[in-house]
């Protein structure tokens, strides 16, 4: 009896690997004295992309409790403007 039947695989060429590296813990995990505040444009400017957008968890290597506070950050700062809410006014 030969036990063969999984030698066949589709050869697309070989796997990449990912650009992103996974992190151990989330930032806010590992240090414990930065802290999340709505009123700090440029820590939250971290955890969203150049348009605006909220960056998935895990790209940004956050531990989902903390990617709701960044979540609900952005969004408070997003109201009183201090993040652009779309790409349309990026700035440099
Ligand atoms: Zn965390």
């Amino acid at each position: 009896m030969s036990d063969e039947r999984s030698a066949q695989r589709p050869s697309s060429g070989p796997r990449k690997k990912r650009p992103f590296q996974r992190r151990k813990v989330c930032r806010f995990c590992a240090d414990k004295q930065v802290g999340i505040d709505y009123k700090d444009p440029r820590t939250l400017r971290y955890f969203i992309t150049e348009r605006g957008k909220i960056v998935p968890r895990r790209i940004s290597g956050n531990c989902s409790k903390h990617q709701r506070e960044i979540t609900e950050a952005i969004k408070r700062a997003r109201n009183i403007a201090l993040l652009p809410i779309a790409g349309s006014h990026v700035l440099p």
